[in-house]
């Protein structure tokens, strides 16, 4: 009797036991599918230049902030151009704000080059997720709003206001998003004191973080020399004289890729230069007349200059070894508007800073880890992001996109984030976001710091 008594009892336990976790793990799936269709309704939506919906991409954002119970809020610094802004109000609101940004268009995809269709987000047997957008950065963006959702169930209440924005047109500079957003009395209103932009995604088991990005500079030098016949050896002819900077160029390209193949430097520490166009030649019906030496010649080059070069030594060398005037050459540098400064408006280099300095740094790492992650080193972005137009304002923004064990597909065809990388990034994003938004420097040292 006692023993069958047992034996029921465990035989219940037993069944009871199962049936909890079998109902405990279809509502965890259930609420992952949902997880995973909430991104990928975002992906399908085409917000990819040169005609981005942002009309249905705002839809979608402020249809998700309701069911989440933010304020939102849509402005226009240029008609067609929404940035969508989104609260979560804190309970010390006088504390700087959290901003967590993201743009919402991608670049174009060309259909016929991808394995699934680059706008109907199809997840693959393996669980890869296939879409234009899936690293570049609508990931970020659905992670920030899929990371509140499960705080909130939680009941957690941010010290801090939380600002989720999301912005149109980085994809073609952010004229018209960030950079107009950072400058207008909207952003001054939100009082900032942290911005979250984008990262890359990381090949190894490292994720990576950005705390400042490469000034793209935009060189276009020309040759001119006597034209001359075509068998004639002369010195200083046009194609000449290009030629000889093009080699003095090729020289410095090759010292600096140099550094990066001997592990010395990272993409991001140093200069890169790449040829763009070589214009030349004098043309003819069929083709190029070929027994002439025409008398100009040009090449365009894209130069990515990080905040710690020497921008003065550059733009000497520019003037001196690649397009001096004794070689009868000139050069422009900012044709099609892109010059810029690695310095701020005080003269010093666009970077938010990795040390002791700057708390937010220490607490993405700590966050990070918390949420069992690992962080790389800090890095330079090797291109541009929105972020410069916040740290031109002197405000500390981080990049950061929550990719491991990803190879780095934005812009380029079947770009595609696995489930799990995309989920574990919302448990990064959690703790993240717990983290500042509990922060507050006053309760450590017992006096007001409001600067941060
Ligand atoms: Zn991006």
């Amino acid at each position: 009797m006692m023993k069958l008594n047992r034996g029921s009892i465990f035989l219940i336990a037993f069944l009871l036991s199962t049936l909890t976790s079998l109902q405990s793990s279809s509502s965890s799936s259930s609420e992952e599918s949902n997880i995973i269709s909430r991104f990928q309704q975002y992906l399908q939506i085409k917000t990819n230049h040169p005609t981005p919906n942002y009309t249905q991409s705002s839809q979608f954002l402020i249809s998700l902030s309701k069911s989440l119970s933010l304020e939102s809020q849509t402005i226009e610094l240029v008609p067609g151009k929404p940035i969508i802004i989104l609260k979560w109000a804190g309970t010390s609101p006088e504390l700087p704000s959290i901003m967590l940004y993201s743009h919402t268009d991608v670049v174009p995809a060309e259909h016929d080059k991808w394995v699934h269709h680059p706008f109907k987000a199809h997840v693959d047997d393996e669980g890869r997720i296939y879409a234009r957008g899936s690293q570049d950065m609508k990931c970020v963006s659905m992670q920030y709003l899929e990371a509140v959702r499960i705080l909130k169930s939680w009941d957690f209440q941010p010290k801090r206001t939380v600002y989720l924005v999301f912005a149109p047109d980085e994809e073609i500079g952010g004229h018209d998003g960030a950079e107009k957003f950072s400058l207008s009395k909207d952003f001054q209103d939100l009082n900032v004191g942290i911005v979250l932009d984008e990262g890359l995604a990381s090949p190894d088991e490292h994720y990576r973080a950005f705390y400042a990005e490469r000034s793209p500079w935009w060189l276009v030098i020309k040759a001119v020399g006597a034209p001359g016949h075509g068998s004639k050896l002369y010195d200083n002819s046009a194609m000449e004289n290009l030629l000889k900077s093009i080699e003095s160029i090729r020289r410095f390209r090759a010292s600096q890729f140099d550094l990066i193949k001997a592990g010395l430097k990272a993409e991001g520490d140093v200069v890169s230069i790449n040829m763009a166009f070589l214009k030349a030649g004098t043309p003819s019906p069929t083709g190029f007349v070929m027994n002439l030496q025409p008398s100009e010649a040009e090449a365009g080059f894209d130069i990515r200059v990080p905040p710690t070069a020497d921008a003065e030594s550059l733009e000497r060398r520019i003037a001196e070894e690649w397009a001096p005037s004794c070689r009868n050459m000139s050069f422009r540098l900012g044709q099609f508007k892109q010059k810029l400064s690695v310095l701020d408006a005080s003269g010093k280099p666009v970077i938010t800073k990795t040390d002791s300095s700057n708390p937010w740094w220490a607490l993405l790492e700590n966050a990070v880890q918390e949420s069992g992650g690992k962080l790389g080193k800090p890095e330079i972005f090797p291109a541009s992001t929105d972020a410069r137009y916040f740290r031109r304002v002197g405000l500390p923004a981080i990049g950061f996109s929550p990719m491991a064990n990803t190879p780095i597909l934005l812009h380029d065809h079947n770009e595609y984030l696995h489930k799990d990388e995309y989920l574990k990034g919302i448990k990064v994003y959690e703790s993240i976001i717990k983290a500042y938004a509990s922060f507050d420097e006053r309760v450590k040292d017992g006096t007001s710091k409001d600067e941060l």
